[in-house]
């Protein structure tokens, strides 16, 4: 969703520069992300697995050309690489011990754990598949659903140098080339996507704030938002979340209020575990709790801007045409 500065980052090289792969694959969780991320390894020639408690997820992938398993251990027992895209971080911890992931991967394969998530929920799995030889990273990602479909997500990777090399190939294919961040040491790739969704957030809250406050006191919305536009005071957010809500009513229900507040959660629980302030983030916090409960644990992730339009009485809309008149 934003820039991120140079500093121990690798650029890496375009789609074509992946070489055919005879590697094999399992992908478990196959909902809005993992789904599309599994159908693009289909696509490149990866021999994928794929597993989800929602058969008709699977069957979806099986006419893709995915191979289907019957069981979470079932998909990784013979595969190089195993992929996990699930809801929080006690699923995916329950779907490696409880359900024998971790017990049933090959020696010398890799758990690439792309799910937003945290690592200290995750050290017990660690713990399993450093007993079996098995290595593991996580690259969890931003793009949004689209970015999924369209195979231009950002990676945030924690792993070894080596480990990095080594799934590059698969991420290459599901991702944007030249977004794919080796940010450090396995962990820090959890954390710097929770970063990136918290400020997202944060954003979501202030310009939910500072709209009301314009429209009810009279300023067009369509005239706000292309002043904001070209101010100092314009955002990523501004460009695409905004944007999207004001002219097309669309909250993105495609990442859902229930993971949001998972993952504010997570950002506040992180804070609060290295004693880092952390007011922000807890206000920010409270307004996606309340619109969870408002709104639903489906309703889209950018719903929080709805408790400042029930404030303001009506929904806050535009059309394209409407706008600031430049003297
Ligand atoms: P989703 O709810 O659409 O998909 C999750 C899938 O996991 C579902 O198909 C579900 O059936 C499956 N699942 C749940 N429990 C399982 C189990 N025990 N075994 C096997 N499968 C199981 O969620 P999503 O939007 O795809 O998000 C997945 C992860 O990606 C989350 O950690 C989320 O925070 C993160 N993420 C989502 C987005 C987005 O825009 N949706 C963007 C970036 C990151």
């Amino acid at each position: 969703m934003t820039d991120i500065p140079d500093t121990n980052v690798t650029d890496l090289h375009s789609h074509d520069a992946a070489p055919p792969t005879t590697k094999s694959v399992a992908v478990i969780g196959l909902g809005n992300m993992g789904g599309a991320m599994a159908a693009h390894l289909i696509e490149s020639g990866f021999t994928t697995t794929v597993f989800d408690v929602n058969s008709e997820r699977i069957d979806e992938l099986v006419v893709l050309g995915a191979y289907p398993a019957a069981s979470a251990a079932e998909a990784v027992t013979h595969t190089d690489y195993v992929i996990t895209m699930l809801p929080t971080p006690w699923i995916t911890c329950e779907v490696m011990l409880n359900a024998n992931v971790a017990a049933s991967m090959k020696p010398g394969s890799i758990w690439i754990d792309t799910s937003t998530s945290i690592r200290s929920v995750l050290l017990e799995v660690e713990a399993v598949l450093d007993a079996r030889g098995v290595r593991y990273a996580e690259a969890p990602v931003t793009g949004m659903s689209h970015g999924a479909r369209n195979g231009t997500l950002e990676f945030f990777v924690g792993a070894s140098a080596e480990d990095f090399e080594d799934m590059l190939p698969l991420l290459q294919v599901m991702g944007n080339p030249e977004r794919i961040f080796h940010v450090g040491p396995r962990g820090a790739g959890y954390v710097v996507k929770l970063i990136i969704n918290q400020l997202w957030f944060s954003h979501t809250v202030a310009l939910g704030e500072m709209m009301a406050l314009g429209v009810k006191s009279g300023v067009d919305a369509g005239v706000l938002h292309s002043a904001i536009a070209g101010s100092p005071a314009t955002s990523f957010f501004h460009e695409q979340g905004l944007t999207r809500i004001l002219f097309d009513s669309d909250y993105d229900d495609t990442f859902a209020m229930a993971l949001a507040c998972k993952d504010s959660r997570l950002t506040v629980a992180l804070a609060d575990e290295l004693q880092v302030p952390s007011a922000l983030s807890r206000v920010v916090d409270a307004y996606f709790e309340e619109s969870r409960v408002t709104h639903g644990d489906h309703a889209g992730e950018m719903s929080p801007f709805r408790l400042f339009e029930e404030a303001v009485g009506a929904p806050i809309r535009t059309t394209r045409a409407d706008g600031i008149v430049v003297a």
